[in-house]
């Protein structure tokens, strides 16, 4: 260990860089493929892109890049308000949905807390949670599903927040109303129950936190417009809370940290339902056509509520690599103890057809 490390916090030697999907570009460059030719199903990202509607915002306002964005969000934040039934005081904007769990972390976590989370939740609690020193205490997912109850059993006086990934990513699994209220009542009033919702669009018949943000109870929901608004490269996603945990969030957050081509956009991608109703169709039908192919080659998967299946193809590391030289990314689990797992995400019929295809000659050569 080099002397700077002595100088970094020791923390920061047991943090390991997230890994995200393989982008498209490094693909293209490593393999010598045409970008066109090339699928990405690995980020569960919108197939369709972003609304027209949103596209077209973010273009006037690329007009306006000399002048720094409205640090304070006001309209972006007054319409999420308005279309949860809440307030712009309920509202904080990030760059994406995962800067919010960071102010989370800023304000809440010093090491030698806790955090409780799910044995296979989504990977970015631990690795903040890392970040300021705390410990990860992760309870055991019968099913790949959240134990709620074992997770309010986890909690201890040095128990600062619980994340709950509903769906969780990787899993897709989802928790329901009533074990969220079961699991809400034992939480004790030291812990912030972080109810993170990145897929909560695609849902059909979701549970009600905001009930908990209405209450004043210590609870943030986490959303994005990263998934089905398919504005991932704008950086843009909030937290709903009380507007008293909001103003604490806020004194964390730098000035201009979400920027005002992500503003306009999102702003315009919220109020176009077309465009959400039109992702939420091809991606039931993607998932049920995937989860159905699955099926008949009598592969392993777990039962989805989002916009990406994780199926058990043996190597998953192999999958990826053999997938990938044919211009298909999907994602490898190994980060998440999963190293015979992959997942994918619902890409448009055309895409998931390929995959499928590509997948089934890989298992069956000769069939
Ligand atoms: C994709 C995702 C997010 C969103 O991340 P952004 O920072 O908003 O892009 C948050 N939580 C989960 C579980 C996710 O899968």
């Amino acid at each position: 260990m080099s002397s700077i490390w002595n100088l970094a916090h020791p923390w920061l030697r047991d943090l390991v860089a997230y890994e995200p999907g393989k982008p498209i570009e490094d693909v293209a460059r490593e393999l010598g493929l045409e970008p066109s030719s090339i699928i990405k199903l690995a980020s569960n990202e919108n197939p369709l892109g972003p609304s027209p509607k949103a596209l077209e915002a973010m273009r006037a306002t690329l007009e306006r890049s000399h002048f720094y964005p409205d640090g304070g969000g006001y309209y972006l934040r007054e319409a999420i308000g308005k279309r949860c039934g809440l307030k712009r005081e309920n509202v904080i904007l990030g760059c994406g949905s995962n800067e919010v769990i960071e102010f989370i972390g800023h304000a809440f976590l010093k090491p030698g807390d806790e955090i409780v989370t799910a044995s296979h939740a989504f990977v970015v609690y631990k690795l903040m949670a890392t970040l300021f020193g705390a410990r990860t205490v992760e309870v055991a997912d019968p099913g790949f599903k959240h134990d709620l109850d074992a997770m309010a059993a986890a909690i201890t006086p040095a128990t600062r927040e619980v994340f709950v990934a509903n769906p969780n990513n990787p899993t897709g699994t989802l928790v329901s109303q009533e074990e969220i209220d079961r699991f809400m009542d034992k939480v004790p009033d030291h812990v912030v129950v972080v109810f993170d919702e990145a897929y909560y669009e695609f849902l059909h018949n979701p549970p009600d936190t905001l009930k908990y943000v209405r209450q004043g109870r210590n609870v943030v929901v986490l959303r994005t417009f990263s998934k089905i608004q398919g504005l991932a490269n704008l950086r843009i996603g909030y937290g709903l809370a009380n507007p008293e945990l909001i103003s604490v969030l806020q004194k964390t957050r730098q000035p201009f940290n979400a920027n005002g081509i992500a503003q306009a956009g999102a702003l315009a991608g919220l109020l176009d339902d077309e465009h959400q109703l039109k992702t939420k169709q091809i991606t039931d039908q993607g998932r049920d056509y995937l989860q159905e192919s699955f099926g008949k080659l009598g592969l392993e998967y777990v039962p989805s509520h989002a916009n990406f299946v994780l199926v058990k193809v043996g190597d998953g590391k192999a999958m990826f690599s053999t997938l990938m030289k044919q211009g298909i990314i999907v994602r490898d689990m190994t980060s998440y103890k999963l190293p015979e797992w992959i997942r994918v995400s619902v890409g448009t019929m055309d895409q998931n057809q390929r995959f499928i295809e590509a997948l089934s000659a890989i298992l069956k050569p000769g069939a």
